[in-house]
């Protein structure tokens, strides 16, 4: 008898093929178990690791938005924050079947207006056109070599981006619930994509309490929001 290992100890390792193949069919996607984040041997391992999540249990916004042990916390944010910009296209879609120039002529939430950023200079774009700017603007930048050249480690200068890209992408939430809370809703009750976006701000301070204006339901009795905007034109930008 010789002790040479069998080839499909030695050679397989199942486990890591994390891909889709060609040919997948769209219900066979994806089929690979979740595995703790130290399993992945990839560049992208934490975006894998937070997508593997999200399949696995979106319902555990605690574990969804909880820092990974041994990794930084600002490639973490940033991992989210593409992931919420890669979300938000599917409220999009659903978004653009009632929301458009006649029904939206400006980006508003409740009392307040927003005015585009991707533009020269600050641009009174339609809803529609605010939310799909906004996202561009925001992938563009997280993707931008300049500000995020690698994804493990953030260069310091770069995090300011982190609240104004928050902001902006709050906006998205708040029009939707404002303005066709329906689609809203269903999209919600689907994905809590909102609730996971809540969760990030709160635990790492990405939109100032006073922005968020959508009631949290336990606002609902006791109004405590201190920000009743007092013109019908706030800030901006
Ligand atoms: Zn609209
Ligand atoms: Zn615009």
């Amino acid at each position: 008898m010789t002790s040479t290992a069998s080839p499909t100890e030695t050679t397989l390792k199942p486990a890591l093929v994390r891909r889709n193949l060609p040919g997948t069919k769209l219900e066979d996607a994806y089929q690979f178990p979740h595995i703790s984040l130290d399993k992945y041997e990839s560049a992208f391992a934490l975006q894998e690791y937070l997508q593997s999540l999200i399949r696995t249990d979106k319902e555990n916004i605690d574990l969804l938005v909880e820092l990974p042990p041994g990794h930084e916390e600002e490639a973490w944010q940033y991992e989210h924050l593409r992931q919420l910009c890669l979300e938000l296209n599917y409220l999009v879609v659903q978004l653009e079947a009632e929301c458009n120039r006649q029904s939206c002529p400006e980006m508003k939430a409740d009392e307040w207006m927003y005015l585009c950023a991707a533009h020269q200079s600050p641009t009174n774009c339609c809803a529609i056109d605010y939310i799909v700017h906004t996202l561009d603007g925001a992938t563009t930048l997280l993707n931008s070599q300049k500000y995020f050249p690698s994804r493990i480690s953030i260069p310091e200068s770069s995090l300011k981006h982190y609240q104004s890209i928050a902001r902006r992408l709050y906006r998205i939430f708040a029009h939707a619930w404002f303005h066709h809370r329906e689609v809203f809703e269903a999209f919600e009750n689907e994905n809590l994509l909102y609730a996971r976006f809540l969760k990030l701000s709160d635990r790492y301070g990405l939109v100032a309490k006073n922005l968020l204006i959508i009631p949290r339901s336990n606002d609902i009795d006791n109004d405590s929001r201190d920000n009743i905007p007092s013109s019908e034109v706030s800030e901006l930008t």
